[in-house]
């Protein structure tokens, strides 16, 4: 397997997933778990990674609705 890459299992379809850890993001990144969110087939999953980018949880979001903040 290549560097950098991650192997799961979709919780939702259950296909199996290889994503890419967006390391230079989680360079920048100063508190872990960090969430990075996957989309797989127009649902989305919340990856958290711990520091040493292994998976800690994997939260499942199938409908995607974005908030917004108002200013
Ligand atoms: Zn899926």
């Amino acid at each position: 397997m290549a560097e950098g890459l991650k192997w799961m299992q979709c919780p939702v379809c259950k296909e199996s997933i290889y994503w890419e850890i967006p390391t230079e993001e989680l360079k920048q990144v100063k508190r872990f778990p960090a969430p990075v969110v996957v989309n797989h087939n127009g649902h989305y999953l919340i990856c958290y990674l711990d520091s040493h980018y292994q998976l800690a949880d994997t939260e499942i979001a199938i409908a995607n609705v974005e908030g917004k903040a108002k200013k």
